[in-house]
């Protein structure tokens, strides 16, 4: 009994060490895979200490044109900076969001870009972001844009989409002076995450858990077989399928997420158990039944960290600005 005890004390430890070894494992095995959210695991560099001491001007550092790696041709364009913006919002909301909610989506998808461009300027070698949401956030062009829509209404949503970023195009988001990292994800279930349980690293003072006022709290489900279990864990947990170990929730964070389990002897996070298994969150309960199926019931939609996307809209149908909207996902902001 002590020895377990110790060992799984050992284990929690071990992985509370080496989160980054851990995730970048995972990261490499699920590459590619896609939900819906911006940004990864760049937190540290991202930190605010980092950010803080470059700070931020208006003057000089809203550029004018940026380089875009398109990850599926592998091929890098330039184009104007707003142009890019007018792509992310293309890409990350749905046009027939409410105006407030697609200019707090231009000045967040702006100020993330900033950042990211000042303290991350080598993730891409040769382009300064990428429209991997994995990595960056997603991008699709005005050709794509029309073709989606489709309709005799198409004209008028592009008006609205350009509105909500051309009457934002000097805005962005700073606490104390800096620009921030602005991440925002599809819908936080409820409540959204502090950022230092999915990135670990330090707490950062506008990344904190808060209401994700979203109407509808996107309830999913999700089974898998034994052996798909096994499968897609067997990265962390390699005797999985043979053993059949129960799954144990060990804690949860603030927000009412799951932080860690347990399966047989290995203890994970559960940010990296949702990458492995591609649920769509870790808001979730587990269940197992007779024969090993395992199933996930989710809510929420993304890594809960920074403003819902579909809270944002919610609050702008409610009547809140988007000045409003950023304030209350981004602690302590100006905008
Ligand atoms: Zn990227």
């Amino acid at each position: 009994m002590k020895k377990s005890i110790l060992f799984f004390m050992i284990v929690m430890v071990i992985s509370f060490l080496t989160p980054n070894l851990f995730l970048l494992d995972i990261m490499a095995a699920n590459k590619g895979k896609s939900d819906y959210q911006n940004g990864s695991q760049d937190l540290t560099s991202n930190s605010n200490e980092n950010v803080a001491e470059k700070g931020f001007d208006r003057k000089t550092d809203f550029p004018e044109t940026i380089k875009l790696l398109l990850t599926e041709k592998n091929e890098v364009i330039e184009l104007p900076f707003e142009d890019y913006i007018k792509g992310v919002l293309i890409g990350e909301v749905p046009i027939t969001y409410e105006l407030e909610a697609l200019k707090a989506q231009a000045i967040v998808a702006r100020t993330y870009t900033l950042n990211k461009m000042k303290t991350n300027p080598n993730v891409h070698p040769n382009a300064d972001m990428c429209d991997d949401i994995n990595c960056c956030q997603a991008y699709k062009t005005k050709e794509y844009a029309f073709a989606s829509w489709d309709d005799e209404e198409e004209n008028e949503k592009w008006r609205k989409l350009e509105t909500a970023v051309e009457s934002t195009s000097d805005r962005v988001i700073t606490y104390q002076g800096s620009l921030i990292a602005a991440f925002f994800h599809a819908n936080s279930g409820g409540q959204t995450e502090n950022a230092k349980y999915v990135w670990g690293g330090e707490d950062i003072p506008y990344l904190q858990s808060v209401a994700g006022n979203e109407g509808d709290i996107y309830q999913d489900t999700k089974s898998f077989t034994k052996a798909e279990f096994a499968e897609l864990i067997q990265g962390a947990v390699s005797d999985y399928e043979k053993k059949d170990y129960p799954i144990e929730i060990v804690d949860y964070t603030g927000s009412g997420r799951v932080y860690h389990l347990k399966i047989g002897e290995t203890t994970l996070k559960a940010t990296d158990l949702r990458r492995m298994l591609g649920i769509r969150s870790t808001n979730f309960r587990v269940e197992k039944d007779e024969n090993g199926n395992i199933t996930f019931y989710t809510i929420g939609y993304g890594h809960g960290v920074g403003m819902s996307q579909e809270g944002a809209n919610q609050m702008a149908l409610e009547g809140a600005t988007c000045e409003e909207i950023i304030k209350h996902y981004y602690l302590g902001v100006e905008c």
